[in-house]
């Protein structure tokens, strides 16, 4: 089968348009034409050399699309079929087994560009393509996946707004709902108003949570988090001392504090700025290796928790539900979209990187 893909050929290069072979599905794989495709700030860090993955190869990690064809022990989807592509995971490892497949013990999955027996399900020019990037490598016309990697969805939720579900949209909900779970009155801080921050504002408003207040530096953004459900908004760009401004907000204190950021500056002005008893979930992940100083007596002494968060641990049935919220008109991501036909990726990108869009979605005319 031949595919359209856009291939990041080396780091810091501009992607280019190429004809791919993908190869036939086994019995476990699922061919899916691509109808629509996030792009998150992951895939951007791929093709600037910041996290490694092999070149040339193929990104994109928040697909939706149809199911064209399943091997012969595929049981849950079937040709015809729409599916929300999500994290990969094994199924069979400790954290698989135990309900966390976000967390799934063979990173090969997501970071190995192969299948695990190391046979390339790309090639270009009879050479294998890195792909399977995060389990998808939606950044093409078709995408050759493992079943596990797909969710049938409901076909009344539009393309371009399904596909941030399975990343940007996960992990920011996940965060609020599976790990972090506000309680009656508490306040609420999410540190940055993108796609992931403000999936954490809109799941917010499902809790019993009080107050909830975003961050950010980007007015119109803060404007749009005000109309998704938070309660009080911070211009990071209008304070010199964010710990102060958070504690003003919140009444003394952040019971739960979302970082998104992945700015360790904007974690160190925040982390005082926790309640006694808050927590604080990291999302944002700053450059390999930064490290930030812990204030080991006032989180004891606070009783204070800070937790690392992937794909807001996420699971199929939470996916479900998401969707479901968000067709019963509670869980708006519509209002975080914006399209971009797959020819225009390069101008998507640069608008995910500016800001200016909160989460630019490609469209794979037919
Ligand atoms: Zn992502
Ligand atoms: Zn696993």
């Amino acid at each position: 089968m031949k595919a359209t893909a856009a291939v990041c050929e080396a780091a810091g290069r501009p992607l280019r348009f190429r004809e791919v072979e993908v190869a036939e599905p086994r019995a476990t794989e699922v061919l899916v034409r691509v109808t629509a495709s996030g792009i998150c700030h992951t895939d951007i860090s791929i093709m600037q050399g910041k996290i490694p993955f092999g070149l040339p190869g193929v990104v994109g990690h928040e697909g939706a699309g149809v199911v064209e064809s399943v091997g012969s022990g595929v049981t849950t989807v079937r040709p015809g079929d729409k599916v929300l592509l999500v994290s990969p995971s094994c199924g069979l490892c400790q954290p698989c087994l135990t309900g966390h497949p976000a967390l799934c013990a063979v990173p090969a999955l997501r970071w190995g560009g192969r299948r695990l027996d190391g046979t390339a399900v790309l090639t270009m020019d009879g050479e294998p393509v890195a792909a399977r990037f995060l389990g998808q490598s939606s950044f093409s016309t078709y995408a050759l996946v493992e079943e596990r990697t797909v969710l049938k969805a409901p076909g009344d939720i539009s393309d371009d707004v399904l596909a941030p579900f399975g990343c940007g949209v996960v992990t920011g909900a996940g965060a609020v709902l599976n790990v972090l779970k506000p309680q009656p009155n508490q306040s609420v801080v999410v540190l940055g108003a993108g796609a992931v921050g403000m999936s954490a504002i809109m799941a917010a408003t499902l809790t019993p949570a009080a107050r909830l207040i975003a961050v950010d530096m980007v007015p119109e953004r803060l404007a749009l988090a005000e109309e998704l459900g938070a309660t009080d908004t911070i211009n990071g760009a209008e304070t010199d001392d964010l710990t102060a401004a958070i504690k003003d907000a919140t009444g003394g204190g952040a019971n739960v504090i979302v970082e998104t950021t992945a700015s360790t500056k904007v974690l160190r002005s925040a982390l005082p700025a926790l309640a006694r008893g808050g927590a604080m979930g990291l999302i944002g992940a700053p450059a390999a290796g930064e490290q930030v100083s812990l204030p080991v007596v006032q989180l004891i002494m606070g009783a204070m928790r800070i937790e690392g968060i992937v794909m807001g641990d996420g699971t199929a049935p939470f996916l479900q539900a998401l969707m479901r919220l968000h067709r019963d008109g509670r869980f708006p991501v519509d209002r975080l979209v914006r399209t971009y036909p797959f020819d225009r990726i390069e101008q998507a990108m640069a608008d995910a990187e500016s800001g200016k869009v909160i989460k630019p979605v490609l469209t794979f005319g037919a």
